[in-house]
């Protein structure tokens, strides 16, 4: 399928072809159809599968198609997500693909100055990005209106309910008319998604484009046994003296982000952590760096990595498994974006392997663990030894936790 054969203007399309885009990707390909059609959509599709030019082509199209008064100019769209950096992400997107349409986009997200926001939104807006926070403080200033939205999009609402939006979700809904189209995009399903999808969506068109919590198939995967002692040398040489660079690099907590990046810093290569004690003018100024290609690791939290849009990243580096599973298909999914091939190299330690077999359970593969030359773990320490605590056995107990979660889910 081509581009050409989709119903878009030929202003979105010249900007596709200006841009390259020859193919639409699995998943443009099946919902660009269904939301101009006027459908709602729950759809399964983690980053970097194409999944926002999926929602932001179409919307871009249905606006065009409805003319407004452009004296007025009501919110018509509205994007919902977790992050600033998906905000900035999306927004970017809106910009890049709505290319001499005319039509406005502005984004709204706390930790800056809202007075900026509010004379923004005065302007006239179209499309608006929000995080839910923010966007409820402007309803509450009185500083914009919902009355005239007709398109609802939801991105990344798994790690929205993740991150404690609900409250917030719902006291937006009693502000946007119920006459609307609702698109909800998120990269996992479980039972709260799902209840959620119940409340939000009309008889909605189910999509998923890769199974449900598997991983991108370009991404190898590698999990090297190694002394927990020895895994910040071991990033020290995977970076420097095999030159796996530049590296998203992830640490389970801030602390340990900050902690890694003053080590790895102190090795001579250079690394800035990334999370959300940083203040955003600092967040946006690391970013800065790690694009431009200055920085050799981005060592980030999971929270503070999801949004982040780092095209040609061929390298993730887990300094331990995330006590999520689903993170670490998050982590992965950072790299082999858009057809490049991936590295994920994840660091295990005995005590760890609980989580390995979570993922493992998750992923319903085997992740065989490997030895890194120089860095083979000293195999002449005791295990634990009671039946209770042996590998094994956590083993079966993380995998029976992680299978009887996932069979509470609800099938998509
Ligand atoms: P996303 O999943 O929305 O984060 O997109 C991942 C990357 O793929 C972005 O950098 C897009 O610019 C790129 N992309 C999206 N659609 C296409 C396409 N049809 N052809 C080539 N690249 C694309």
């Amino acid at each position: 399928m081509s581009f050409a054969q989709l119903p878009l203007s030929p202003r979105l399309q010249q900007t596709l072809s200006e841009l390259g885009y020859a193919t639409p990707t699995p998943i443009q390909a099946r919902a660009i159809p269904l939301i101009l059609a006027g459908r709602d959509l729950l759809a399964g599709a983690q980053t970097g599968t194409g999944k926002t030019a999926a929602f932001v082509l179409p919307l871009l199209e249905t606006l065009l198609q409805s003319k407004v008064d452009a004296a007025v100019r009501p919110i018509r769209a509205l994007v919902l997500v977790p992050t600033r950096e998906l905000a900035v992400q999306v927004y970017e997107s809106v910009e890049r693909y709505g290319k001499g349409t005319g039509l406005s986009c502005t984004l709204v997200y706390g930790g800056v100055s809202i007075a900026a926001q509010v004379e923004a939104l005065q302007q006239g807006v179209d499309i608006l990005i929000a995080t839910p926070g923010r966007l409820l403080d402007h309803l509450r200033q009185g500083a914009l209106t919902l009355s005239a939205l007709r398109h609802l999009v939801f991105d990344e609402a798994d790690r929205m309910l993740d991150m404690g939006f609900m409250d917030e979700i719902k006291a937006l809904l009693k502000q946007i008319p119920s006459e609307r189209q609702t698109l909800l995009f998120s990269a996992t399903c479980d039972d709260n998604l799902f209840a959620l999808s119940k409340v939000l969506l009309q008889s909605p068109e189910l999509i998923e484009v890769a199974p449900r919590n598997t991983t991108a198939s370009e991404v190898e995967q590698r999990v090297y046994a190694v002394d927990s002692e020895r895994k910040v040398a071991l990033v020290q040489h995977l970076l420097s003296i095999k030159g796996w660079a530049p590296a998203l690099v992830f640490s389970r907590t801030r602390q340990g982000a900050d902690k890694l990046a003053e080590q790895l810093s102190k090795s001579g290569i250079n690394a800035l952590a990334f999370h959300g004690d940083l203040s955003q003018g600092a967040r946006e100024k690391v970013l800065q760096e790690f694009r431009a290609g200055t920085l050799q690791a981005l060592v980030a939290t999971d929270v503070a990595a999801r949004g982040l849009d780092i095209s040609e990243l061929n390298y993730v580096i887990n300094l331990e498994f995330p006590h999520q599973p689903e993170d670490y298909v998050h982590r992965i999914g950072r790299t082999g974006r858009a057809g490049n091939k991936g590295l994920a190299i994840t660091l295990f330690s005995p005590e760890d392997a609980p989580l390995l077999a979570k993922v493992e359970a998750v992923l319903d593969t085997r992740l065989p663990q490997q030895w890194f030359p120089g860095f083979e773990p000293d195999l002449t320490r005791s295990e634990p030894t009671s039946r209770r605590n042996s590998k094994g056995a956590q083993k079966q107990r993380a995998r029976r936790q992680a299978l009887g979660n996932q069979s509470g889910k609800a099938k998509r």
